[in-house]
C-alpha cells in the first residue's frame, strides 16, 4: 500500500456509544438509509467490553460530542474501561428508554439493533433509529479535529523519567525506549504505527 494515511481523510465524527451497563468512544458511524426510522451503522472493536454488551442488549445510543467539549467525555469513555471505573458515575447522563445518554453532548440517537456483522477486528452493528433529540445546535467534533488536538483534550499521565508509548486509539501505555517490531496493542489490537512516543524529563 502506498500510503494508508489517506483513510484518515474519511470524514468521521466523535460519539459516546452507550448501552445498558457500558459504553465507549466511537468514530465509525454512518447513516445508511433515509426515512422516518433510518438505519445507522456503528463499528465497535471486538476486544472492547461494550461489544459484548451490545451482543446481549438490543439497543444503543450515540451521543454526539461537540467541538467545544473539554475532553472529559473522551477521557472517561475512550481511555478507561468499565472493568476499572464506573464511567456513568463520572459524567452526567439522562435515561432514555433504559439507555444512558450524555447530557454534555449535542444530542443523541437511540437505535434498536437489527443486524450485526463481524470482521477480523470489529463488529458492524446496524440499528434502526427509534428516538433522537438535539440538546445544543452547535458544531460537532470531527475525528480529524480530535486527532489534531488530542494532546490538549486528553491528559495522559505517564511516569516521570520513563519513555512511554501511548496507543492513539485506546490510550494504552507501553514503557520502554523502543516498541518491539511485531508489537500490537494488548488492549485494542492495533499495530505499533498507531503508537506515539512521549518522553518526560525530570
Ligand atoms: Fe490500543
Amino acid at each position: 500500500m502506498r500510503n494508508k494515511k489517506i483513510t484518515r481523510k474519511i470524514t468521521q465524527g466523535m460519539y459516546v456509544l452507550t448501552t445498558k451497563d457500558g459504553g465507549c468512544i466511537v468514530d465509525a458511524v454512518s447513516q445508511i438509509s433515509a426515512g422516518d426510522y433510518p438505519l445507522i451503522s456503528v463499528a465497535v472493536m471486538k476486544t472492547n467490553y461494550t461489544n459484548s454488551l451490545l451482543k446481549k442488549n438490543r439497543k444503543f445510543a450515540l451521543s454526539v460530542i461537540g467541538k467545544e467539549e473539554d475532553g472529559k467525555l473522551i477521557e472517561t469513555f475512550g481511555m478507561k474501561s468499565m472493568r476499572e471505573i464506573d464511567k456513568f458515575a463520572e459524567c452526567e447522563t439522562e435515561d432514555i428508554m433504559g439507555i444512558p445518554v450524555m447530557k454534555n453532548s449535542l444530542g443523541y440517537m437511540l437505535c434498536e439493533i437489527v443486524d450485526a456483522i463481524d470482521n477480523d477486528t470489529h463488529t458492524l452493528f446496524i440499528g434502526k433509529l427509534i428516538e433522537a433529540d438535539v440538546f445544543k445546535d452547535e458544531e460537532a467534533m470531527s475525528y480529524g479535529y480530535y486527532q489534531e488536538h488530542k494532546d490538549d483534550l486528553i491528559k495522559v499521565t505517564t511516569e516521570k523519567g520513563r519513555t512511554a508509548w501511548i496507543c492513539t486509539i485506546c490510550g494504552y501505555i507501553y514503557y520502554g525506549e523502543t516498541l518491539p517490531d511485531d508489537f500490537k496493542c494488548p488492549k485494542c489490537g492495533v499495530g505499533k504505527e498507531l503508537f506515539e512516543k512521549k518522553t518526560k524529563e525530570n
